[in-house]
Order: C-alpha cells, then sequence, then structure tokens
C-alpha cells in the first residue's frame, strides 16, 4: 500500500522485490498490519514522509511478521521467527543523546525516521528487510493478537513512566486509582494495562453507557463513564481523587478538564495529538497551584524503544490470560485490497490488514498484488 506525497494518490501497487539480507539484515514476511490514526492522517496526506528520493512511502508501522531469511552476520534471528518491528530509527547527529544511547524514542532533534511514517517506507508490503537490530521476538503464541504489540508497547512507556514517577515517594500508595481519557484502542489498551495491574480503573469517553466498547470496559472490571452523560465538570465529584490520569483523546480540553480529578501526588500522562486550531481559554493559574501544592506531574509521551516493545509482550501474555476475549474482540482484520477502505472506514475498534498468514514460500511483489 503507496501513498504518493507528491501526485495526492494512494494505491496497491507491484514493486521490486527486494535484494536477499545482507549483513544483519532480515528478510521479513508480514503477517498483518494493523491501522491507526497515523495512516488515516497519512492516506489524507496530512502527515508522513516518503524516504529520501522518493516520492512514494509504503504504508505500515504496527507489523508483525515471520522472519523469511537472514544475512549472513544476523546473530539470533532465525527463519520461520514471528518478530515485530520497532518503528523509529535513530537520527545522524553525534549531539543527539538519546539516539546515540540506542534510544531513539526520546530524540532531541526530531531528525529520526519512522518506518511507514517519515523518510522510510513501511510493513504494509509482502517482504520487505529489516535489520535484526530494530526487530523484536515474539512467543508463537500471541500470533493471533500479536499486532496490538505496537500500540501497546506506547501504553508500556507511559505506565511504566508513571510508575517511575510514584516510585519517587519512597513508600507505596496504598491503592492506585486511575482513569483513563477515551475509549479507543490506546484508551482500551490503558485500561487492560491498568487492570492487569489490579488499580481500581475509571475509563471517560464519549460513547454512550450501553455501547459495545463501554460493554468491554465492564468487562475488565473497570468503571466506565459517558461523557454523553457526565460533562467532565462532574467527574471529581463522581469518581474521587485519581492518581494516575491515562490520557488517550487527543484533545486539550478533555485533557486540562481532566486536572481537577487528580490526587494530590498523581500524574498525567498524555498520549494524544491534538489537532492545530485555535487557542482556547484556560486557567493556568488554577493549574499551576495545583501542579505546586500538590506536588503533581504532567508528563508527555511518544513511541516506545525495545524496553517497551518487551514489557508490551509480557502485558500482552498476562491479557490473554485475564481477559482474552475482550483483546480478540479489539480486532477487525481485513484484507490487503480492502486496506484503502478500511483506511478511510474503521471496520473494527482496531484495525489489521491481514497480508501473509499461512504462507509457505517468500512472497512476491513487496506492496501487494490488488491490481491497479
Ligand atoms: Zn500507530
Ligand atoms: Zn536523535
Amino acid at each position: 500500500m503507496v501513498v504518493n506525497v507528491e501526485h495526492r494518490t494512494a494505491r496497491i501497487a507491484q514493486r521490486p522485490e527486494p535484494h536477499r539480507p545482507r549483513g544483519s539484515e532480515v528478510l521479513l514476511r508480514p503477517i498483518e498490519v494493523g491501522i491507526c490514526g497515523t495512516d488515516r492522517e497519512i492516506f489524507g496526506f496530512a502527515h508522513g514522509a516518503p524516504p529520501p528520493g522518493s516520492s512514494e512511502l509504503v504504508l505500515g508501522h504496527e507489523a508483525v511478521a515471520e522472519i523469511v531469511e537472514t544475512g549472513p552476520d544476523a546473530t539470533w534471528a532465525r527463519a520461520n521467527h514471528l518478530v515485530v518491528p520497532m518503528v523509529r530509527r535513530p537520527c545522524a547527529d553525534p549531539r543527539c543523546a538519546a539516539c546515540r544511547a540506542g534510544r531513539p524514542e526520546y530524540c532531541a532533534t526530531g531528525e529520526f525516521s519512522e518506518r511507514g511514517i517519515v523518510h522510510a517506507d513501511g510493513f504494509m508490503t509482502e517482504c520487505v528487510l529489516e535489520d535484526e537490530r530494530y526487530l523484536v521476538s515474539v512467543p508463537r503464541v500471541l500470533e493471533d493478537v500479536a499486532v496490538l504489540i505496537e500500540p501497546l508497547s506506547v501504553v508500556a512507556k507511559a505506565a511504566e513512566e508513571l510508575a517511575a514517577i510514584h516510585a519517587r515517594f519512597g513508600f507505596d500508595l496504598p491503592r492506585r486509582r486511575a482513569l483513563v481519557l477515551g475509549a479507543g484502542p490506546v484508551g482500551l489498551l490503558a485500561a487492560m494495562t491498568l487492570r492487569a495491574d489490579d488499580i481500581d480503573t475509571y475509563v471517560f469517553s464519549r460513547e454512550p453507557e450501553d455501547s459495545p466498547r463501554a460493554g468491554l470496559i465492564r468487562a475488565l472490571e473497570a468503571t466506565y463513564v459517558s461523557a454523553a452523560r457526565t460533562p467532565i465538570e462532574r467527574l471529581p465529584e463522581l469518581i474521587g481523587p485519581v492518581d494516575d490520569v491515562f490520557e488517550a483523546v487527543g484533545v486539550a480540553e478533555v485533557a486540562f478538564g481532566a486536572l481537577p480529578a487528580l490526587a494530590a501526588n498523581g500524574a498525567m500522562v498524555m498520549t494524544g495529538i491534538p489537532e492545530p486550531r485555535g487557542a482556547v481559554p484556560a486557567e493556568l493559574g488554577r493549574w499551576m497551584r495545583d501542579l505546586v501544592l500538590k506536588n503533581q506531574v504532567l508528563l508527555g509521551t511518544v513511541n516506545a524503544g525495545r524496553a517497551a516493545f518487551e514489557s508490551a509482550i509480557h502485558r500482552l501474555e498476562r491479557f490473554m490470560i485475564l481477559f482474552p476475549d475482550a483483546v480478540r474482540s479489539l480486532l477487525a482484520r481485513s484484507p490487503l485490497e480492502q486496506a484503502p477502505d478500511v483506511l478511510v472506514r474503521a471496520r473494527g475498534i482496531k484495525d489489521a490488514i491481514a497480508i501473509g498468514r499461512g504462507q509457505a514460500a517468500r512472497g512476491g511483489a513487496s506492496t501487494g498484488t490488488g491490481g491497479s
């Protein structure tokens, strides 16, 4: 699936097969690729950039793949292993301490590339090369749901940052209480993460209280609060103070509107990216007063590195013991030919494009066989 940013077109295209893997390269056959808001923005030409020298970008950053062939210098990668590629690749700036330390998720220059998003082709293709250093090994038992590992890695990074913030106290909270803003895929994965850690969890979103997503949240033994019935101003009196707010809605009024629900010593982590628009009136004085007098932390997080991917795999294994049906109910699968349609209209809570499952031999063209 390629997007041409020059001509503003998107299509399923035939591309030359990649060369055989050299050095520590690995030839991958993607099995499934998840679709998120970022893909939909790229498909709408609002975001994304092709690799240098090209006008086309292959979409897809949330992949699960099988290894077909390894280069002569690959150390751990083996044919038929299941892997998930990380998304971000480091910048080249020698002064970027994060990238030089192998932590491009904290890149300070913004000159990184991201597969399927900026300056590097993605994985919505039948075969693709990747260096083994950017792959994370996945147990076969997770194959069915492994397409959730990339979005869950973002949640895992946020959860671990929240835990690190709470660890600064040197004492344990008697019982952590958390509020998730938004019931999209990231919000629901956050609710699962919190529930798997046995944290009392509330989810606030716009869907009505009898919606399937609300039912899914109740199945996790979390409490759903619908914005259709409860305005955000009433959240603090309804649910009481929370130690964590996990923002996954990308609307500034909702994020900052939930701040009064934050307890003393509480932390809010934000993962949503608001659309650029005009200024909104804000109670800056009250927010600053609360942050200081209540030792509160406001934190933003983006992307994820190897530790967060590995944490996501462990967390997903636990989810599949605790609430496998809830996890599976997130996913709706469509074939590659239907990718253009799915990119416009969501079919499930989390859409995935099925590409190479069950294929025994090396795939053909690199970006699909669906014609045009
Ligand atoms: Zn994504
Ligand atoms: Zn960097």
